[in-house]
């Protein structure tokens, strides 16, 4: 292939792959081949397998009326013959081939030489790609390969477009109702059935999604005040610019008012807002597609150009946010989706409407999905190719258990979840009985339970389950909630809530722990490699203000009280402790002094989260009170795979055997060295990994209160025995999947069955 062809190409797939749609692919492909080729016709059959038929989906040089009409049988015309044999059929004179078959509709008979490529992907054809010349000729090899390349990366694209369901290729976009399913990863359990609120960033255009207009005529009104608005602001820029800036640096001015022209960019978002689209819809819609028109331009100059488009984009639907005043109602019943979803724009939402929890990014251990389960709300992250934007107000069913999403579910679907829903209540009802139950073993082994807390109602349910302890009170929780760092006295009334509620048990209080994917809303952290950066007791070591106004906060809330426990996060190095120990030391004087009176030195305890500590017990122990595993950043780090990160959740497992093993060794040193050893990571509310921890000898399981019931429940029908026996055998195991599986098939096989996710498989 020559290097202008290789360009050609380059351009072309490049433009392919960021074409808003597969329609507008298939637009651009066929006309950028005849024009490259310098052929009359190009032509893409897709195959629709519903109908096995070969539609004709886009054309340069046939009837434009016959696209999106004209379909030939699988066996019919020269279409058919590249399909059936999965290879290229290259005609001088095509109607004279006995396959050729004359469609009236086309008015293709003047056309003679014919060269049809299959598209493949994955050994199956997709459709057939076609070029027409009046001329009578062969077509090169060269064009041949050329049109093979380029099949190649369309099949990927069309491939793409059938997995995401974001349209129904043989329908045209506007057909939201098809039914589609996705995949993600399982963050909080439960089943929901709802209506999709995307929830998105304001002022950020590429995540705005379709919404059908309530009213045509406002929505056009909105854009007509938006774009007067933006031109003012240009006007009022370029007059302020004209002192310094010369004349030609200011045409960029001039450019954004022309486009703003009535009839230049208005005009086309007016023409979607006709269509239904509401105004911020269309903004982006119509933004999206000059981008990239513009990017494929061969001139640096407008190639440049794309970022002003977008700042341009970013203005109207600024303004159109401005007077945005239909901000959609969550209501209950509402599914919340988005591509990422924060802590912080969770906890400000109606929890108590929300029905579940849906987003692109994001993995079962983030800090959002712990939220989210604290508060019983069924969570699926990692849907990586959910297309949010066309999504809203969809009707949709979550199944949190298999982390699968259902749009446009059928009736019958929709049916056999609403009687699992009701399944789920019962089985929450027979869990009630186990709230006042203790956790002890069929062979008598108690074992102890404590709740991690953050919210309130975290606190709430932690007492009305019969939690006898706080394991972790995650204080960076409530930092989320604040526009600022509170002071003292504010984090002080905090802190003697959480005290208050468990007086005479003790009440474990993590320090700050922001950094990685806990980001304050008024100081985030941007790091490279977050997860490896400025996190936990980093941070705060390098904030002794900031550290010591919450230690200080603490001991004051804990007077008459006696039950604080402090506990350190992402400890690395025994350095670190001896430093805080110094600062506590010094805070717990000086705080004595000022309130005169006698506060009990609490006990200080580190996290596990770090490797590095599992290798240092003895040093650690000679410096604290007590230890407690953070699975979920230890396995991130023993495993080396992000815990936020959809793409390797399958490689994150607290089954894994090392984890496994790590632990059994860890809680031993903890006992050489007399120290209590907990756990509060996720790992401890999932029932079939509490029994190998208890048999483990941990000395307290803490967990999210929506686990506590069925953790009780396991712990009442497996015998330390059984539990002690099932370990030594998963130990031996090299496979997670393996480990999983086993005990799973103890559960099932004691009438524990109800707690083992994959029983609730649905399938209709
Ligand atoms: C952990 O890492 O296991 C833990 C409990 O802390 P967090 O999930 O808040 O990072
Ligand atoms: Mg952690």
């Amino acid at each position: 292939m020559s290097n202008m062809q290789l360009d050609t190409l380059r351009r072309i797939v490049q433009e392919i792959n960021s074409s808003v749609s597969l329609h507008d692919s298939l637009d651009i492909m066929v006309n950028q081949v005849a024009d490259a080729m310098k052929v009359d016709v190009c032509s893409i059959y897709l195959l629709d397998e519903r109908n096995q038929r070969y539609l004709l989906m886009a054309s340069k040089g046939l009837n434009p009326e016959s696209v999106g009409h004209v379909s030939l049988q699988l066996s019919e015309g020269l279409v058919g013959l590249v399909g059936q044999r999965e290879e290229i059929v290259n005609l001088e004179n095509a109607s004279k081939h006995e396959r050729f078959a004359y469609l009236p509709e086309t008015g293709e008979e003047i056309y003679n030489s014919f060269l049809g490529v299959p598209v493949m992907y994955r050994r199956k054809v997709m459709g057939v790609l076609v070029v027409q010349n009046k001329q009578p000729q062969d077509f090169s090899e060269a064009a041949e390969s050329f049109l093979v390349t380029l099949c190649a990366q369309l099949s990927g694209v069309i491939a793409h477009a059938h997995a995401v369901g974001n349209i129904d290729v043989f329908r045209k976009p506007s057909n939201g109702a098809t039914y589609k399913t996705f995949q993600g990863v399982p963050g909080s359990g439960g089943i929901a059935l709802g209506r999709a609120i995307v929830l998105y960033p304001p002022a950020d255009l590429a995540s705005v999604p379709d919404r059908e207009a309530e009213d045509i005529s406002d929505e056009l009104q909105l854009l007509d005040q938006a774009v007067s608005s933006v031109r003012t602001e240009i006007q009022q820029l370029d007059e302020k610019m004209q002192d310094s800036l010369m004349s030609e640096e200011r045409a960029l001015f001039s450019v954004f008012l022309r486009m703003l022209d009535e009839n230049a960019l208005p005009a086309e978002i007016k023409e979607l807002i006709r269509a239904g689209n509401w105004a911020q819809g269309a903004v982006r819609r119509v933004i999206d597609k000059h981008i990239t028109l513009f990017a494929q331009m061969e001139d640096d100059y407008l190639r440049e150009r794309v970022s002003d488009l977008k700042d341009l984009g970013r203005r109207i639907l600024a303004s159109l946010q401005e007077a945005d005043s239909s901000h959609r109602e969550i209501s209950p019943d509402s599914i919340i989706i988005g591509e990422e979803i924060s802590t912080a724009a969770l906890v400000e939402l109606p929890v108590d409407n929300i029905a579940a929890i849906v987003t692109t990014e994001g993995a079962a251990n983030s800090h959002m999905v712990i939220v989210a389960r604290a508060l019983g709300i069924p969570t699926v992250v990692g849907v990586t190719e959910l297309p949010i934007n066309t999504l809203d107000d969809a009707e949709m069913i979550v199944d949190a258990y298999q982390g699968r999403i259902f749009i446009n579910p059928p009736r019958r679907m929709r049916q056999r979840y609403k009687e699992i829903q009701k399944e789920e209540e019962q089985i929450a009802k027979d869990l009630k009985q186990y709230e006042t139950r203790d956790a002890i073993t069929p062979d008598g082994v108690a074992v102890r339970l404590y709740v991690n807390t953050g919210l309130m109602i975290d606190v709430v349910r932690g007492v009305q389950r019969g939690a006898k302890g706080v394991g972790l009170y995650r204080s960076e929780i409530p930092f989320m909630l604040r526009d600022r760092f509170p002071g003292e006295e504010e984090q002080r009334a905090m802190y003697r809530q959480q005290l208050s509620h468990f007086a005479n048990k003790p009440v474990t209080m993590r320090t700050l722990d922001i950094g990685a994917d806990k980001d304050l809303p008024y100081f985030s952290i941007e790091e490279e490699n977050s997860a490896l950066g400025w996190r936990g007791l980093r941070f705060t070591l390098d904030h002794p203000e900031i550290f010591s106004t919450q230690v200080r906060a603490m001991l004051k809330a804990s007077i008459g009280l006696n039950n604080l426990h402090i506990l350190l996060p992402m400890v690395t190095s025994v350095s670190e402790v001896e430093e805080v120990l110094y600062l506590v030391e010094r805070d717990w004087n000086a705080v004595q002094e000022e309130e005169q009176v006698k506060i009990t030195k609490p006990k200080i305890g580190i996290m596990v989260e770090v490797p590095s500590v599992l290798l240092q017990i003895d040093e650690f122990s000679e410096l604290v009170d007590f230890f407690s595993v953070g699975s979920n950043d230890l396995i991130q780090y023993l495993l080396a795979v992000d815990r936020n990160n959809p793409r390797v959740s399958s490689v994150y497992s607290h089954f894994h055997p090392s984890v496994l093993r790590a632990l059994q060794r860890l809680v031993k040193d903890c006992h050489k060295y007399e120290k209590p050893v907990s756990i509060c990571g996720e790992m401890a509310g999932d029932p079939l990994s509490a029994i190998l921890l208890m048999a483990m000898g941990f000395n307290t399981l803490s967990m999210s209160s929506s686990n506590i019931l069925r953790v009780r429940k396991a712990i009442c029908h497996v015998a330390m025995s059984d539990a002690e026996k099932l370990l030594s055998e998963v130990v031996k195991m090299n496979n997670p999947l393996m480990v999983k599986s086993w005990i799973e098939y103890y559960f099932k096989n004691h009438g524990l069955g109800d707690m083992v996710k994959s029983n609730r498989l649905v399938s209709v």
